[in-house]
């Protein structure tokens, strides 16, 4: 197979390397992308996107279920609410291939050479691909390691039969009867309250002290609420031990001291992910590293000239925007422009039920790095779209400099809060000062208000509290 030479050559075609490609590709940068599975990576495959498509199959069903039960405050009545959770997954599976392909389209568009396989580092500038037809020799001036993440696993509960990862969850064709869920973070809670509304007695085991505690206590307490009331048992400073002898039971050392069983169709381990750094001939290269994360500067440059890291890869937040965002600057950076990460904040979203949103800094955060606040937040049960939407648990908040008003940060927890993301994000980016976003109209009714509102709450003259 003849050798191919190029300017560069990105490994990983998740959203950080797919973006970075087709950015390249746009600025007539000669690239070429090698993929071991399928284009769109773990976002596409087997996160972002299949995770948000069931967590609303559940949403669906939940209702007919609730109405089926007499409990619809919209009078609405149901008989013998069904589901055929195989038909849901395809259907989950035909956007997934949808986006695929439209990623392998974009490629191609852009003028990027897409070969599929696995890729090794021989040095800093050579690769060796494993295709279908042979060994593919790759020489590239410079390199993208996109090689994402891959999900944590237990010693005491290794992957396989009963103990699944993300990955199985999501293609799991019919609900398990009984699921534990270890790990309480992103995954597990996104999930986990997807199979409760799918019918599954779900039990969260959570080492921390709460659930979700990469966030503030008032964001995940309407959270913690909600599986209440959807009768997920949530066990907190809580630890797996490992599965029973026979295999149908997982043991937990609860924050008691006290050994308990927890009967158990399906063990969802949901503990974190770790970077993808075996395999592909990192001790060829040897770069620097970050615990076990790829060491990066601000402009995504690794400790080897001419080889650049992006993605989960190089460690937190593993978020595919954030992936994206580093693939669009490194591609600008190959093409010879003036880049560097200068964003101003990663928006995180959480998809639960409700959804938690926060954009910069948290109140705490604001504090700890010396800045003197004011903070204001507006509650959902004020907001009438909330009301129309049966939504009024939650809130939304704003964090800004006390002397001259600068928006630090913007948090909020309630049903559909996810879309506020980008308001917070601009306006943070934009460096806007909360008169902006008071001074902003802000089309009624909507969830949005309620920003606008907690702005004006902020200056201490709301108008609708
Ligand atoms: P990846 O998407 O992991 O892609 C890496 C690619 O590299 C893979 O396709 C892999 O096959 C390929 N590869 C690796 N090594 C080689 C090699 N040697 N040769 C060739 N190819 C190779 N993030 C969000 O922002 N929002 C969400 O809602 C969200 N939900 C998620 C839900 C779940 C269940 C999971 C698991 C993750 C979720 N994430 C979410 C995280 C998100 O998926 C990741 O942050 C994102 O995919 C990282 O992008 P990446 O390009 O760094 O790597
Ligand atoms: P996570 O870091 O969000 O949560 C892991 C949780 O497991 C933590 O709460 C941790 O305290 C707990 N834990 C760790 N070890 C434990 C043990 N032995 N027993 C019990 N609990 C234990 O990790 P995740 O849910 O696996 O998700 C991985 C990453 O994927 C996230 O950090 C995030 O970057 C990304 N993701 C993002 C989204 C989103 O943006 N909506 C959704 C899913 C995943």
């Amino acid at each position: 197979m003849k050798d191919i030479s190029c300017k560069l050559l990105v490994i990983g075609a998740g959203p950080g390397g797919y973006v970075c490609a087709i950015r390249a590709g746009q600025l007539g940068v000669d690239t070429v992308i090698v993929e071991a599975v399928k284009p769109g990576g773990t976002c596409l495959n087997v996160g972002c996107i299949p995770s948000k498509a069931m967590i609303h199959v559940a949403d669906e069903y939940h209702a007919v279920t609730e109405a089926a039960a007499g409990r619809s405050k919209f009078g609405i009545s149901a008989t013998t609410p069904a589901i055929d959770l195989a038909k849901a997954v395809g259907w989950k599976d035909g956007i997934v291939g949808r986006l695929t392909s439209g990623v392998s389209g974009l490629l191609k568009k852009a003028g990027v050479k897409s070969v599929q396989g696995w890729a090794t580092f021989r040095d800093g500038k050579t690769v060796e691909v494993e295709t279908e037809t042979g060994l593919q020799v790759i020489r590239a001036e410079a390199i993208v390691i996109a090689t994402g993440s891959a999900p944590v696993e237990l010693p005491f509960l290794p992957f396989g039969g009963a103990v699944i990862s993300s990955t199985e969850a999501l293609a799991l064709k019919q609900a398990p009867k009984t699921l534990a869920v270890v790990g309480g973070g992103y995954i597990g809670l996104e999930l986990g309250t997807a199979f409760a509304k799918l019918g599954a007695k779900v039990t969260v085991v959570e080492a921390e002290a709460r659930i979700l505690p990469q966030y503030d206590a008032d964001l995940t307490k309407p959270v913690a609420k909600r599986l209440a009331a959807l009768g997920v048992k949530v066990m907190t400073g809580a630890k797996a031990k490992g599965l029973s002898p026979k295999g149908d039971v997982l043991m937990v050392h609860t924050a008691d001291g006290e050994d308990v069983k927890v009967e158990a169709e399906k063990i969802l381990v949901t503990v974190g992910r770790k970077p993808a750094v075996e395999g592909w001939g990192l001790e060829q290269i040897d770069l620097d590293r970050v615990r076990a994360f790829l060491r990066v500067d601000e402009q995504c440059r690794t400790s080897m000239r001419g080889v650049y890291a992006i993605g989960d890869v190089t460690g937190e937040p593993m978020l595919a925007h954030r992936a994206m965002a580093q693939g669009e600057m490194v591609a600008e950076i190959v093409a010879g422009h003036r880049r560097a990460w200068d964003k101003r904040c990663i928006p995180a979203i959480c998809f639960t039920d409700p959804e938690i949103v926060t954009a910069g800094l948290s109140p705490d955060e604001a504090r700890q790095q010396g800045f003197e606040t004011k903070v204001g937040q507006f509650p959902l049960a004020a907001n009438g779209r909330a009301m129309t939407l049966s939504a009024e648990d939650g809130f939304v908040r704003v964090v800004a400099r006390a002397d001259n008003h600068l928006v630090l940060g913007i948090q909020a927890v309630g049903k559909g809060v996810s879309e506020l993301s980008a308001a917070f994000g601009l306006a943070i980016e934009m460096g806007a000062r909360l008169e902006d976003v008071a001074g902003t109209i802000h089309a009624h009714p909507t969830l949005g208000e309620s920003f606008q509102e907690a702005a004006l709450k902020t200056l201490g003259h709301a108008l609708h509290i």
